[in-house]
């Protein structure tokens, strides 16, 4: 018997807040580094499909008005029929559905069944996340500006929090030389039991770079090495000619969109571990379904960036090892929207427990009530469909 409820009134809260000590990289405009007296603008957005049942489904993030249309008089819980029928709306963009869409309709699932979303997915294999420490990039003025500023805060983050793992974002703009020596710089200084892992998040030009980098991984053992080509992490063919020639695990397709280009990057042998995003691959269905992808081939995903959903998923997958938590920076304070009243589901520095674990919330549906009061004084408008 199908429940009959309906979707019947779709929000969107829009808030802007103000982060201290941060400010646009200059030379490529678009990354945030540490600046002393900076402040950056932000804007975000609280998403929430209002259903039949008097229960709504509420997540971070926003959505357009088409697909609120498409959504309303739906019934919330047909998850997979509207997670097909989104990624063929958007078959000429990027053909993944609206990672919120899809989250906030496990949480309105949640919340009428009453359990937390990793209860719903399969239960919870762990309740406690191993998390790695994910930095801001290197900068140019005196925050994380040379290989040793690298070494000391990941010495800091193992000593001080207990993190387990450390990820490097290095410079955008070169010298290549001081990325290859932060790279041996820090696992001299943290030692051999820190997993350590290296995103250029596509900075470097050329392939001989990349390939000096490598090698440097290579030779300090890190677990991983992440779209490093300035291509933008699309090439198959450079990604698995990159893997003939060093032996540190790739880590490819956080810029790959849809399930069957994530499957053919596995099939080309671009990647050792499987990137996925709640946010950007189709919410919580399109991630479980590229997990059970990895899974068939023995891979482990790794899911990109913090979150609730991300909490609940890893949770319940056996195939996956860290939590990321980030971004982050010795001398950078709060930098997330502080739309919870709880540090630890906000993704700062001290949001993890001694063993630098964060936790999995046991309320019903992403299980953690949003900041009201916060957002409201945060606010700068709405959008309402019904
Ligand atoms: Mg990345």
């Amino acid at each position: 018997m199908t429940r009959d409820i309906k979707i019947t009134r779709i929000v969107t809260t829009h808030f802007d807040y103000q982060i201290a000590d941060l400010a646009l990289e200059e030379e490529l405009g678009f990354d945030t580094v540490y600046k002393k007296g900076g402040r950056l603008s932000a804007s975000g957005g609280l998403l929430s499909i209002e259903t039949s049942a008097g229960i709504s489904g509420t997540v971070s993030g926003g959505i357009d008005s088409r697909t609120a249309q498409y959504l309303l008089g739906r019934n919330p819980l047909d998850r997979e029929i509207i997670w097909h029928d989104l990624k063929r709306s958007r078959r000429v963009l990027d053909g993944t559905p609206p990672g919120a869409v899809d989250i906030a309709l496990w949480d309105f699932a949640g919340k009428l069944y009453d359990a937390p979303i990793y209860e719903l997915l399969g239960g919870g294999w762990r309740k406690k996340l191993p998390a790695y420490a994910s930095t801001y990039h290197g900068d140019e003025n005196g925050g994380l500006a040379t290989p040793d500023d690298f070494a000391q805060f990941a010495l800091r983050c193992k000593q001080e929090y207990g993190y387990p793992a450390f990820k490097i974002h290095g410079w955008v703009n070169g010298p290549i030389e001081r990325e290859v020596a932060a790279v041996l710089a820090i696992r001299a200084v943290v030692g051999d039991d820190m997993d350590l892992l290296l995103d250029p998040a596509g900075c470097f030009p050329t392939f001989e770079d990349v390939l000096k980098v490598g090698r440097a991984c290579d030779e300090a053992r890190y677990m991983w090495y992440e779209d490093p080509f300035r291509g933008g992490g699309f090439s198959r063919f450079a990604h698995a000619k990159l893997r003939e020639l060093i032996t540190t695990p790739i880590l490819m397709g956080e810029h790959v969109r849809g399930l069957e280009a994530k499957a053919d990057t596995i099939t080309a042998g671009a990647t050792d571990f499987v990137r996925a995003n709640a946010h950007a691959d189709g919410g919580i269905t399109g991630v479980m379904k590229i997990a059970a992808l990895a899974e068939s081939y023995g891979l482990d995903v790794e899911l990109h960036g913090g979150s609730l959903p991300h909490r609940h998923i890893m949770a319940t997958l056996r195939n996956t090892n860290y939590y990321e938590l980030g971004l982050v920076h010795p001398l950078v304070g709060d930098s997330k929207p502080a739309v919870y009243n709880d540090r630890r589901w906000l993704d700062e520095l001290d949001s993890v427990d001694e063993n630098g674990c964060v936790e999995v919330p046991e309320g019903p549906g992403l299980g953690v009530e949003f900041d009201r009061e916060w957002i409201e004084d945060h606010k700068t408008g709405e959008t309402v469909y019904q």
